[in-house]
């Protein structure tokens, strides 16, 4: 889906106006114009095996139009001369509420049945980071996590811990169930079934008891990296990490360097996929780092990145803006749940490999 984010409607009329003013103006010298600094917004809502014709028309909509509202949001943020920090939390914050993702309501279940959330934020200007790990009534983990960045003096918050902290920053606690949708649970229970099939036909113990191995279904993980007219970058990514998970499991969505990394020297970057193979490599620090060190472009690090994930292993993909609203956006699973506004204005949604 590309188009521009004005409809078209707006661009006859504007076409009409032009006409007109061309019309009378056409004598007068033209006006010198510069630039405005470029902004761009890039999102993700999860990697994983989502094949075209397992998704129903419907189910495909709802996806493209929730991800075209989130970036429609985050670009008029920005556009409007807000901080992309604030355009990272308002767009999670959207799809943390929506059922459709891995985050926030409708995120999956641990092995104990329950829904534990872990999400970060970081700042490129500053350096400065925010996250929130393990948490279970806390209903948008991305505001807590700026919170942690901005009102202590750490980077890393869990589990109660982190829910007295949210308390005491006046954020309202909602139940557990608050989280859980019928989808996840199904999920849930299809993936303990594997599991014992996986088990009774083994005479070993499966390599990561208690969590889903390598062959997930399951994704859904949100993620955003923005650049400002201030030339400010920043990312955030928000999950319940992966179904049947073992309950105080954490993954990498809020670990800074491994699923959330923004610097205003090179980039932003958010990460979705194995958790514990992108925390390993490191990976969203790593793409800053080919940047720094080894000079290559946004798109040549995240490549780089994506292919030594695949290498050890994992699977996955990243969003990566650099500070001229470059975006890369490499996976190495069926789909990414994606899309951006780049600085032309362009908006562009995607699912599948394309
Ligand atoms: N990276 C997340 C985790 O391992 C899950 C995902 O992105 O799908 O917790």
């Amino acid at each position: 889906m590309r188009c521009m984010i004005s409809s078209c409607y707006q661009q006859l009329l504007i076409f009409g106006m032009v006409l007109a003013a061309g019309g009378i103006l056409s004598c007068s010298a033209p006006e010198e114009t510069t630039p405005e600094p470029p902004i761009a917004i890039a999102i993700h809502g999860g990697a994983g095996t989502m094949r075209r014709e397992s998704m129903t028309a419907e189910q495909e909509e709802a996806y493209r139009s929730k991800l075209t509202e989130a970036l429609t949001l985050g670009y008029e943020i920005l556009k409007n001369g807000g901080g992309s920090l604030d355009a990272v939390e308002q767009v999670i914050i959207l799809l943390e509420d929506s059922p459709l993702f891995n985050a926030g309501r409708g995120a999956v279940f641990t092995n104990a049945g329950t829904v534990e959330l872990d999400a970060s934020i970081m700042d490129g200007k500053t350096l400065q980071a925010g996250a929130a790990a393990a948490v279970k009534h806390v209903k948008n983990p991305i505001s807590l996590a700026r919170l942690v960045m901005e009102k202590s003096p750490h980077v890393m918050l869990a589990g109660e811990g982190a829910e007295a902290f949210a308390r005491e920053q006046g954020m309202e606690p909602v139940p557990n169930e608050y989280f859980h949708t019928d989808r996840r649970r199904e999920e849930l229970q299809r993936q303990q079934s594997r599991e014992q099939e996986r088990q009774k036909s083994s005479q070993f113990p499966t390599l990561q008891s208690g969590s889903e191995g390598n062959n997930s279904r399951q994704y859904g993980t949100v993620g955003v990296a923005a650049l400002d007219r201030s030339g400010n970058l920043a990312a955030g990514t928000s999950t319940g990490g992966r179904t049947n998970k073992r309950w105080g499991r954490v993954g990498d969505s809020p670990i800074i360097g491994a699923g959330t990394y923004a610097d205003n020297r090179t980039c932003a970057v958010s990460a979705t996929g194995h958790g514990e193979y992108f925390m390993r490599l490191v990976v969203a620090h790593r793409i800053s780092a080919l940047m720094a060190y080894r000079n290559l472009s946004v798109n040549e690090a995240a490549e780089q990145a994506i292919r030594e994930l695949g290498e050890l292993g994992g699977d996955g993909g990243v969003i990566a803006v650099d500070q001229n609203g470059n975006i890369a956006m490499p996976f190495n699973t069926a789909g990414m749940y994606r899309g951006y506004v780049d600085s032309d204005g362009e908006l562009w949604v995607g699912i599948f490999r394309e």
